[in-house]
């Protein structure tokens, strides 16, 4: 799938609608979720037309992806949630429901976050 930019996170990274920021680097940048489903919900994103983290890691160069992770992880420092912990996940594509066309990872964190996923058939 081509990056549209005329997506809401595209418009978030202009400064064209504002955000909750939490965080920010060359790579990325992180706000707040604006309908949280934990305590604490904060999205991370890279600063480069990526539509999923396939397209990033096909597209982006090597040393962007690992700045970008590595900003993941200085979101939760900033935080305050690495010794309490937190999750992190990322929805891609049709079958989880990928609603924004900008690869973006969900940091949860503030109470405890039960099992993994639900089984569902
Ligand atoms: P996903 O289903 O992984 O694509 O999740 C998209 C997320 O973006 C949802 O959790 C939304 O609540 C969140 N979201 C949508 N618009 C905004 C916005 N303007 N600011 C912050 N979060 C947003």
């Amino acid at each position: 799938m081509a990056y549209d930019d005329s997506n809401i996170f595209a418009k978030i990274l202009r400064g064209e609608i504002p955000c909750k920021k939490v965080y920010e680097d060359d790579f990325a940048l992180a706000f707040h979720d604006i309908r949280p489903l934990a305590p604490v919900h904060v999205l991370v994103i890279p600063k480069g037309p990526y539509v999923s983290l396939d397209d990033m890691s096909m597209q982006a160069p090597p040393a962007f992806v690992g700045g970008f992770f590595k900003a993941v992880a200085e979101t939760a420092r900033v935080l305050n949630v690495v010794e309490s912990g937190y999750r992190i996940l990322a929805n891609i594509g049709t079958d989880a429901h990928q609603e924004v066309m900008h690869f973006h990872v969900h940091l949860f964190a503030g109470r405890s976050l039960g099992g993994m996923l639900k089984k569902v058939d």
